[in-house]
């Protein structure tokens, strides 16, 4: 078996994908159900206005990062991975909330080879820097971004990411199928890591 550099967000690939809601209907006093959110315009399924947003997502951003639920499966996948694969996290997040990330995987005790807050996302280059033979996310853009540029791509099923994919990104329905495909690729010599 051969080590892959597996890169993860974290932002619905590694914590649930809606566990802001509850949060954020609260705040504006709205019921949006997990359904109405169609794309990463969050203030849209909200029916509110990105200003609006902007302002809870910066007066909330650590609570609603510290108390983020994590995928069960994802918390068992990960640390089966971390015993043959680095694990590298890679988040759109602000480098300002470096400390609150980093406290919140401890806290799951989930394995850190590194991890990384871009603060914006374009995340292509941190796969070029980290090797990424597999890039597991959960956002559309990142991932035809990322394939593009020739990365393998592992695209959570969420209701905001649905569309046509190219070959080189594959729709998984949850963490386990990421194990197998994961498996697959680390036992395949025709596969060519990144480091090869
Ligand atoms: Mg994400």
């Amino acid at each position: 078996m051969r080590t892959l550099n597996l890169c993860i967000d974290i932002d619905g690939t590694v914590t649930d994908p809606y566990y802001w809601l509850a949060r954020a209907n609260e705040y504006f006093n709205t019921n949006a159900k997990p359904q109405n959110v169609c794309s990463y315009e969050f203030a849209e399924a909200l029916g509110v206005t990105q200003e609006d947003y902007d302002i809870f997502y910066n007066s909330c951003a650590h609570a609603i990062h510290a108390e983020a639920k994590i995928r069960l499966d994802a918390k068992y996948v990960i640390a089966y991975l971390a015993k043959n694969h680095n694990i590298h996290y890679v988040t759109a997040r602000d480098k300002k909330y470096t400390d609150i990330t980093s406290a919140w995987l401890n806290k799951h005790n989930l394995p850190i080879r590194s991890l990384t807050l871009t603060g914006n996302a374009d995340k292509r280059q941190n796969a070029k820097e980290l090797n990424c033979d597999i890039f597991i996310e959960d956002s559309l853009d990142n991932a035809l971004q990322l394939s593009g540029a020739g990365y393998e791509v592992l695209l959570i099923d969420c209701t905001y990411n649905k569309s046509l994919l190219p070959k080189n990104v594959t729709r998984v329905n949850s963490w386990y199928k990421i194990a197998m495909i994961a498996a697959k690729r680390a036992y395949d010599t025709n596969f060519k890591l990144k480091t090869a």
